[in-house]
């Protein structure tokens, strides 16, 4: 199975990543290196047979990663999510879009090759040949599936510019070529391929917008407008352990006139079939159960911090303080919850592929821009001041001038300098440094605006027809007469 070293080799491979307005080689920039190393890390463990990640794919016959394959039993949906979790625990949670985020929507869409068979050509073999191909060769794909802000008011055809958003230009006998732009490719600037597709409803006029397919990311033509990187700021893994490890570039995916080999694509004009890739074939509710498996992780560890705190600053015995603590371990606790609850309440689709009950996940998902939030504002509470009595960096605890101060003043009983220090620069990275920031940021919106995942996923998956029945039964059983 593919290695880390093998996966960061494969970084060098001329693609256009652009960061102050120049072409940089991710394999060494500051900004990418540290966290394409936190991803050779990964494939290293799934290729550790001890890592129990691995299993034969009934598709290809061979050792594959299980966070990429079909669950066709809620046994395999289990080991899946085990698979899912080592990972997770890998990063405590702060990588958002690993190989398995996108990896697992893929197997999703091969799980159902007859959703990409109706438009008018049949797409339905590249979508199982892809699967394979993600299984044989353990692929990092990210994607970019939303339209760049332009105006929410309308859609792509509405707006002033041509091919603002990605779409199709002309069709050839090799394939369609696309221009345009997509936001937010997460992890694309080091990643293998990126799938590229609209999840946004689209509109009778939108047809050229209406396109799925896989890119690799050093494709001609394709270029990826990076935000500004956190990691090269990070003086060191000391002052900022997160960001040093776990920057994951954001970028704007422009297509300059890119060809897309008819093979690698999945929808085609099609408007009806974007939506169905998603929806149809059970991959958002897979994906997005990757994702909360995810989430929890990262939860748990900041509870720990958060626990952590309040022992170092002797305040653990205070009722308030446990209250505060009792909060922070119910909010996490309902999404560990949620991501079991939808695992137990699991069932096969048509295809016989496994999915996880869907009011369990998308509930959570529903509080997910309220739950984040309240957690980093109970920590952001814990740590008062001590995220900023802090030394500059990590030169004052070393530098004979300032360490022998540094050691004396700040540090608690039965806790050294060192570790206190450490452990609030932990704190901060997570409620209060700029890749701080980008996580709330991130863990409000990946899923959709909040208006979307609650108005639309939430609301339209909690089943409320059983709960309405309820209610009109018992309004039934009585009547002015009785009163
Ligand atoms: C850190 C980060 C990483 C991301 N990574 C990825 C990625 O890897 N791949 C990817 O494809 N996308 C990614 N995204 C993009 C993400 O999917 C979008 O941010 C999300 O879909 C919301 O779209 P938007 O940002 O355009 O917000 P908008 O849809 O523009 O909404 C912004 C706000 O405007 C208001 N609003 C807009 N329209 C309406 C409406 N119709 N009704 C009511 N209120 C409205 C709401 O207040 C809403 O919260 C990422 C985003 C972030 C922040």
């Amino acid at each position: 199975m593919r290695t880390g070293a093998d996966y960061l080799a494969s970084l060098r491979d001329g693609r256009v990543v652009l960061v102050d307005g120049e072409q940089v080689d991710v394999a060494t920039h500051p900004a990418f290196a540290p966290v394409a190393r936190t991803v050779a890390e990964l494939f290293d463990i799934a290729a550790d047979p001890a890592s129990g990640m691995q299993y034969t794919a009934p598709e290809t016959g061979e050792t594959a990663n299980r966070a990429f394959g079909i669950p066709r039993s809620q046994e395999e949906l289990r080991l899946r999510r085990e698979a899912i979790e080592t990972w997770a625990r890998h990063t405590h949670g702060w990588v958002g879009r690993s190989p398995d985020h996108v990896g697992t929507f893929l197997a999703s869409f091969a799980a159902h090759p007859e959703v990409f068979a109706g438009g008018d050509r049949d797409f339905s073999a590249n979508v199982a040949a892809f699967h394979r191909r993600l299984l044989a060769e353990n692929l990092y794909v990210s994607y970019a599936i939303i339209p760049p802000q332009v105006s929410r008011a309308t859609t792509a055809s509405g707006w002033d510019g041509e091919y603002l958003q990605v779409g199709v230009v002309r069709e050839t006998e090799e394939g369609i070529v696309v221009r345009g732009s997509q936001m937010l490719a997460t992890g694309a600037a080091i990643a293998d391929e990126i799938f590229v597709s609209c999840i946004k409803p689209l509109g009778p006029d939108d047809q050229d917008f209406a396109v799925g397919f896989v890119v690799p990311t050093a494709a001609p033509g394709l270029k990826l407008y990076c935000r500004r990187p956190y990691a090269p700021a990070a003086t060191s893994a000391f002052d900022y352990p997160l960001t040093s490890r776990y920057d994951e570039p954001d970028a704007l995916v422009v297509f300059d006139d890119v060809l897309i080999p008819w093979e690698r694509v999945f929808v085609n004009r099609d408007t009806t079939g974007v939506r169905r890739q998603f929806f149809d074939t059970g991959a958002h509710a897979l994906g997005n159960w990757q994702a909360q498996i995810r989430f929890a992780t990262k939860l748990k560890f900041i509870a720990g911090v958060a626990r952590r705190v309040t022992q170092v600053n002797g305040v653990d015995k205070i009722p308030s303080v446990q209250e505060k603590l009792g909060e922070l371990g119910a909010l996490v606790s309902g999404v560990e919850s949620a991501v079991l609850a939808a695992e137990y309440t699991a069932a096969p689709d048509d295809a016989g592929q496994w999915l996880p009950g869907k009011r369990a996940l998308y509930g959570s998902m529903g509080l997910q821009s309220e739950i984040y939030p309240r957690v980093l504002a109970i920590l952001r509470d814990l740590v008062g001041g001590g995220v900023l009595q802090l030394p500059s960096s990590v030169r004052d605890l070393t530098s004979p001038v300032t360490a022998p101060d540094i050691e004396h003043y700040v540090q608690s009983p039965g806790v050294a300098s060192e570790e206190r220090v450490k452990l609030f620069k932990l704190a901060w990275d997570i409620v209060g440094s700029e890749f701080a920031g980008r996580h709330q940021q991130y863990e409000m919106f990946y899923a959709g605006a909040p208006f979307v995942v609650k108005g639309v996923y939430s609301y339209r998956n909690y089943g409320y027809e059983q709960v309405l029945e309820d209610v009109e039964q018992f309004l039934g059983s009585y009547k002015i007469e009785t009163v």
